[in-house]
């Protein structure tokens, strides 16, 4: 059997178990406080030094995290040079042997879960849940990849054809991938984006985000120690214009995977365009202005759940996460009332809490950024409420979770990446309209849908252009290999990460038609 024994999903830790919790809390502890990293570029195996940047914590900038080497335009250079010589053993060496390094590290990854925890927490600012979610997505990636590339590239795809013919289709890496990844799931599409890259036959150069190059760098080291060729993997942390903008105008790169904003995805198309080089292509999952739509059957109750979580989960900070609400008029003012009181009970605060429901944002050009917005809306929307921040958040950077009323979502220009919930009410026979509205934005992502009526479901669901529909649950979180997740439009180019199209991206196919 090709796909081997069923692959299950990354567990993760019970915290309401003591048994579970006290050991992983363990394992926790020595990272926190006062332990630093240092990190910087990994070109072929080897650490190096370049420009020093602190790193502090986003729940209290006093706290230092560590420091973090950015890499210089000579070490970018190099890392193409050695990338691109690597690649041709990697992209020849066995798949098995290649997937073997992943499932490897996503072992490592589990055994050093304590460590990991506390980076992501500490650099990214996340809660102890979502860090643990975050290494357990990691994981499942490194082994969700492994297995589709063995069904694709272990024997050559055969086709029935005419009579008299064989034909079959073999698919091989593509050359020397670039990987960009965003702060926001630092770890898990860091690990994801470079997973697929190099279990495809890639060699992979890899530009995590300024804002959390640490725990990129211990995943690379982690993965160097499965004893994966060195030359195949160079880790760049640093800026957009000494690192980002190589790593797109170089005619050595045979791709591009990026997960961040729009605009930047676009821009590295239009960077590719312009190369005297091979059209490439370039994964892109970017960002989104994220419905959800709830009709007078919905239950009240339940759809507060699901909002709470989708609007303010991880700070809001998902490229999935819910920005405008819209509620049927009819059951406009109770639902409204529902999520004002659920909200004044949201926890805000310090990210260690097992009980914080809400963390900081990432840094104070995103706190800036959304503190405008919020005064902004404050003129030109209805406030319906706004959570009030405690002294625990006086030393990071907070954003109060605040929800407004607004007309539509054309009164939006723009994603606002956290905590912020627009509502709009809408009448039953404007449906259509609302939908239209959301499609006419151009952002495709995730959209929520809550209604008991069978019809209205799949009406909405037909009618509406986005990548990822969840009816009658929250609308974050997307499952590696039963969820594959994913844009459309200005959201992102597809193929989704964590299904079974993404790695034909990352290669190249040729194929052999032979009289027999
Ligand atoms: N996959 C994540 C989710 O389903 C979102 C990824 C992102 O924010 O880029 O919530």
């Amino acid at each position: 059997d090709i796909f081997g024994p069923a692959r299950k999903n990354s567990q993760g830790v019970a915290t309401d178990i003591e048994s579970e919790w006290q050991p992983f809390q363990d394992s926790v502890v020595p990272f926190m406080g006062e332990y630093q990293w240092q990190a910087g570029p990994i070109v072929n195996g080897q650490r190096l030094k370049g420009d020093t940047h602190e790193i502090t914590a986003p729940y209290d900038r006093n706290e230092s995290v560590g420091h973090v080497d950015w890499a210089t335009a000579e070490q970018v250079n190099n890392a193409l040079d050695i990338a691109a010589q690597a690649y041709p053993t990697w992209r020849d060496t066995e798949v098995s042997q290649r997937g073997k390094y992943l499932l490897d590290l996503a072992d490592k990854l589990e055994a050093n879960l304590g460590e990991l925890v506390a980076i992501c927490h500490r650099e990214a600012g996340k809660t102890i849940h979502d860090s643990i979610d975050e290494v357990r997505e990691a994981v499942d990636f490194l082994r969700y990849y492994p297995e589709q590339a063995k069904a694709l590239q272990t024997e050559p795809l055969a086709y029935q054809g005419f009579d008299g013919q064989a034909q079959s289709v073999t698919y091989q890496g593509r050359g020397v991938f670039t990987c960009i990844s965003p702060w926001n799931f630092p770890l898990a599409i860091f690990l994801g984006q470079v997973g697929a890259a190099l279990v495809a036959g890639n060699t992979v150069v890899a530009k995590p985000a300024e804002q959390t190059s640490i725990i990129a760098y211990r995943a690379i080291e982690l993965l160097l120690d499965t004893g994966i060729p060195a030359g195949v993997i160079q880790l760049l942390p640093g800026s957009g214009p000494v690192v980002g903008a190589p790593l797109t105008e170089d005619t050595r790169i045979a791709g591009v995977a990026f997960t961040g904003s729009t605009p930047t995805a676009q821009r590295i198309t239009r960077t590719l365009a312009e190369r005297d080089a091979d059209p490439v292509p370039v994964i892109a999952e970017t960002g989104g202005q994220n419905a959800m739509l709830v009709d007078s059957t919905a239950l009240p109750e339940q759809v507060v759940r699901d909002v709470l979580r989708s609007a303010f989960a991880s700070a809001g900070q998902r490229c999935s996460a819910l920005r405008v609400l819209y509620i049927q008029e009819d059951i406009a003012d109770r639902v409204i009332g529902l999520i004002k009181g659920a909200m004044a009970e949201l926890s805000v605060g310090r990210p260690e809490r097992l009980s914080t429901d809400v963390g900081p944002v990432i840094d104070q050009t995103a706190k800036d950024k959304l503190l405008a917005h919020i005064e902004q809306m404050k003129r030109s929307g209805k406030l319906v409420t706004q959570v009030p921040l405690s002294e625990d958040c006086d030393k990071g950077t907070f954003v109060p979770p605040t929800a407004f009323e607004i007309r539509s979502i054309d009164q939006l220009s723009e994603e606002h990446f956290g905590p912020i919930l627009h509502i709009v009410r809408y009448r039953a026979d404007a449906l259509d309209k609302v939908i239209d509205d959301i499609n006419q934005t151009g952002f495709g992502l995730t959209m929520g849908v809550h209604s008991r009526n069978e019809t209205t479901c799949a009406h909405i669901e037909h009618r509406a252009r986005v990548g990822n529909c969840y009816v009658n649950r929250d609308q974050v979180g997307a499952v590696v290999g039963v969820q594959p997740f994913g844009g459309r439009g200005l959201s992102g180019t597809g193929p989704k990460a964590g299904g079974p199209h993404y790695l034909y991206r990352f290669t190249q196919a040729s194929v052999n038609v032979q009289q027999v």
